[in-house]
Order: C-alpha cells, then sequence, then structure tokens
C-alpha cells in the first residue's frame, strides 16, 4: 500500500482533485480520526450539508474543519480522474440517488434474499471441497444438513418477498416450469421430467 500513497505536502492539483473525490460521493470520502459523531461535528454537518467529519485538502494535508485532526496521506488513486473511474452519469446518479428507488422495508428483504442466496452458495461450495457428509467443525452438522438449512433461510427470503409484493408467485413457477422444459436436453446425468408434471407444455 505503501507505494500509493501521496505524502502532504501537495501541489494544487492533487489538493483540488482530492477536494473534487470528497465532493464526488463516488467512493466513501476521508473523514476525521477524531470524535467526528460528536455534537460539533454533527452541527458543521448540517450547516454545510456534507458528511461529519469530512477532510478538507490543503497543501499541507487533511484538515478537520471542526477539530485538530490531520491527515498527512491520501491513496494516490483518489486524486485521480474520476471520470476515468467511473461513467460520469454513474457519478452523478449515485451523488444523488433517487429518494424512491426502494423504500426501507424493500432494502431489507432485498439484503436478505442476497445474503441467503449467498450462504447457499457458501453451503454447496463446501460440500463441493469436503462433500456432503463432513462434519462441520464446531457445530457437528454436515455439509448437507448445512445446506439444507441455508436452502431453507432462502425459501424464507422468497416467501417474503413475494408476500410483500416485490415478485409475483404465479411468475416465479412459471419460471420454474419453463426452466425444466428448456434445461432437460443439456443435462447430462439428470432428468427432470418425472418432477415436473409436463415441462413440454410449461412452454
Ligand atoms: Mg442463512
Ligand atoms: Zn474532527
Amino acid at each position: 500500500m505503501s507505494e500509493d500513497l501521496l505524502r502532504a505536502p501537495w501541489p494544487p492539483q492533487v489538493v483540488a482533485a482530492l477536494n473534487r473525490y470528497q465532493h464526488a460521493q463516488v467512493f466513501h470520502p476521508y473523514t476525521c480520526g477524531g470524535e467526528r459523531g460528536d455534537g460539533a461535528h454533527a452541527a458543521y454537518a448540517r450547516a454545510y450539508g456534507q458528511d461529519m467529519g469530512l477532510l478538507q485538502a490543503t497543501p499541507g494535508g487533511w484538515v478537520c474543519p471542526v477539530c485538530d485532526y490531520r491527515q498527512d496521506w491520501a491513496h494516490a488513486w483518489s486524486a485521480g480522474d474520476l471520470s476515468k473511474m467511473v461513467s460520469l452519469p454513474l457519478i452523478d446518479g449515485l451523488s444523488r440517488p433517487e429518494p424512491s428507488a426502494c423504500s426501507p422495508a424493500e432494502l431489507e428483504r432485498a439484503a436478505l434474499l442476497i445474503e441467503e442466496a449467498a450462504e447457499v452458495i457458501q453451503a454447496v461450495a463446501k460440500i463441493l471441497r469436503f462433500g456432503a457428509g463432513s462434519l462441520h467443525p464446531g457445530s457437528g452438522e454436515t455439509g448437507r444438513d448445512v445446506l439444507e438449512r441455508e436452502l431453507g433461510d432462502l425459501k424464507l427470503a422468497i416467501r417474503l418477498a413475494a408476500a410483500r409484493g416485490d415478485v409475483r408467485t404465479g411468475r416465479v413457477d412459471r419460471a420454474a416450469a419453463a426452466k425444466a422444459g428448456r434445461i432437460g436436453q443439456f443435462l447430462r446425468h439428470n432428468r427432470v421430467d418425472d418432477i415436473v408434471a409436463d415441462p413440454a407444455k410449461a412452454r
């Protein structure tokens, strides 16, 4: 990491680039390493409409406008050309997210889906490496036990998403049936026609 750090003093173009970075909201900005959650930092952030403890780049390094916190280094990439990191429209979009894009409840359900799907992936990966019968050190569960538990968790996340209208159960079921109709010819070691009533009719 050391070779990628810019140590102060910084020339004017670096100071300008770092301050652009601070306000671009593309990545997490540099913030105060002091008590940035205290009342003074909060009041300043409210007054200027920015993150609490947002640091300002100066020729001498980072300065907290509220307390005496100073920092004399920055990652070199953060002084780079922002337009080359991400397209400008994306930067613009990220800095002003659509307030109605997702409600807190939708975000929570989406996060649950992501988390449980990832845990299913992890459980399957363990089985591929150690086998379904392998005992999990500590819990005493087998790889299969863990996969069953995580599939159950995922099922609950899917049911919640369906119950709250994020996805439509009918379409999910139709997609499953259609998949069964498409996938059969590509499976070399498995059949699906015995678990789906009539895959061909599904689509
Ligand atoms: Mg889980
Ligand atoms: Zn501070």
